[in-house]
């Protein structure tokens, strides 16, 4: 019960969502609200003026019949029959009451017959005897009321008063008319808005639904481009997307040469062994110094295999997110000599002068051991990569936002095309000289990941038989990002 009901829910949202819809109810609104608020006005100001007319219509009769019945001296004698027959005639044509008051507030007068003789005390007509001109519209019971005073042609005062009250009903019946009218022709417009903002809707969202379309092509494989030219904004997601599917294939391609690439690097050792074994189980009565021997070889092999996979290991490490980075305050100073004396058995094997230069304290926020790996990996190569009785220079340095290590050699050197290579995984100049000497190609990949980790950065300088220069820049404090 309830899952339908979220179920329902989530439809109505992506309902009232959805671009089209919203077109749709944009559409609807300008079209139709418009038209309405017009009907209402043209009949609202379409009634105010016809009871206005009226009343000026009503008011010039009115005052014509004033003048005659002061004329005729008819507030003396009310059965002059030619101003009966004017005051009947005006209450008919608006469909209305006359009634004529004399100074004694006496109604001599009625064309409905019903006060004739009795007083009337309104305040119209109290006003009116005053020489007042009123004229009032009570549209609630649908009627406009007006006095007009009657005044004496000699002295000017007001001897009487004459009321006329007219209907309304006739206005009101125009004005229903006319709303029944506007209101089917709102309707049969309201029906075409409807057609045309749905068709609207429908046509302008079309293109992102044509996106969407395309994407999934995309997906499938069917195409490789995003093309929707509609309009300049789905021009700039079309842009932006292929930007980004052009950077993922990359991605995969790189991917997918780093698994050819471990494969091939991971099968070597692999293949070493199993010639060795089989040229072993190949022979008859081996003599076990032959033995001893391949059997070291495979040794080695395993070696190999262990070193690969370990470098392995701490790359992928390395490119995972830098939250993996375990910061900490190290002293660089006492890190670098360590370094230095874990490598320099190596160095004295192959008669290498190891020198650590460090030219004040150096404190920073780092991973010890992500940075440890780095630096170890560059001088291991300055010591792998150099001349017999060469030398390894290393120094630290350091200002108010960075420490400098520099890793300088007397070695083979890089040649200037293989510059721009080198950090890539794999890479190797003299890929079997690598090899002998226990190279994996991973080393300078490993140091370079964990120095960018470290929003560091590494350059390095060569000069083929001359020797090589890396240098490190690490800020002191860590920022993460
Ligand atoms: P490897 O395990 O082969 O040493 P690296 O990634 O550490 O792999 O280095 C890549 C290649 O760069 C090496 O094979 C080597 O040819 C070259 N290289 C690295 N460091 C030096 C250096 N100090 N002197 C000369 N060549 C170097």
């Amino acid at each position: 019960m309830r899952k339908g009901a979220d179920m329902s829910k989530k439809k109505f949202r992506e309902f009232v969502k959805s671009f089209r819809i919203r077109l749709f109810l944009l559409f609807l609104a300008v079209g139709i609200l418009p038209t309405a608020a017009l009907r209402a006005g043209m009949l609202q100001s379409y009634k105010k003026k016809a009871v206005s007319n009226r009343g000026v219509d009503v008011l010039g009769q009115a005052k014509v019949l004033s003048n005659q019945i002061i004329l005729n001296n008819y507030l003396k004698d009310p059965s002059i029959e030619t101003i009966n027959s004017q005051i009947g005639q005006l209450s008919n044509i608006y469909d209305g009451r006359v009634m004529v008051i004399d100074d004694n507030f006496q109604i001599i007068k009625d064309t409905y017959g019903l006060d004739t003789s009795k007083t009337i005390v309104s305040e119209e007509v109290m006003r009116s005897f005053r020489g007042e001109e009123i004229s009032k519209y009570d549209s609630e019971n649908g009627y406009i009321e007006m006095t007009v005073p009657l005044a004496d042609l000699e002295s000017k005062e007001t001897i009487g008063v004459l009321l006329v009250s007219v209907s309304t009903d006739s206005i009101v019946l125009n004005q229903v008319y006319l709303e029944n009218s506007a209101r089917i022709i709102e309707i049969a417009s309201a029906m075409i808005v409807i057609l045309i903002a749905a068709f609207l809707a429908r046509r302008l969202a079309k293109p992102f639904r044509k996106m969407a379309g395309e994407i999934f092509e995309i997906q499938s494989g069917y195409k490789t481009q995003l093309d929707i030219h509609d309009y300049t904004e789905t021009e700039a997601v079309c842009v932006q997307f292929n930007q980004l599917f052009a950077r993922m294939k990359v991605i995969d391609e790189s991917r997918e040469e780093f698994v050819s690439n471990v494969s091939h690097e991971l099968k070597t050792p692999l293949t070493s062994m199993k010639v060795l074994a089989d040229s072993l189980n190949g022979q008859e009565d081996v003599p076990v110094e032959l033995y001893r021997e391949f059997m070291s070889d495979i040794g080695n092999e395993i070696d190999r295999e262990t070193k690969i996979i370990n470098d392995l290991l701490s790359l992928v490490k390395m490119d995972r997110s830098a939250a993996d980075l375990n910061i900490s305050s190290v002293n660089i100073n006492e890190l670098m000599e360590l370094i230095l004396k874990r490598l320099r058995p190596i160095a004295n094997r192959q008669h290498i002068e190891l020198v650590l230069e460090s030219f004040r304290p150096v404190s920073a926020e780092v991973d010890e051991v992500k940075l440890t790996l780095a630096i170890t990996n560059l001088v291991e190569n300055a010591i792998k990569y150099n001349k017999p009785d060469g030398w390894v220079h290393v120094s630290l340095n350091a200002d108010h936002q960075y420490f400098y290590i520099k890793v300088e050699d007397s070695g083979i050197g890089i040649p200037e095309d293989a510059l721009e290579h080198i950090f890539e995984r794999f890479y190797r100049v003299d890929k079997s000289h690598s090899r002998e000497i226990g190279g994996t190609g991973l080393g300078l990949a490993i140091a370079r990941n964990s120095i960018l980790m470290h929003r560091g950065a590494v350059k390095v300088f060569s000069t083929e038989g001359e020797g090589t220069i890396f240098n490190v820049r690490i800020p002191l404090i860590y920022i993460a990002s």
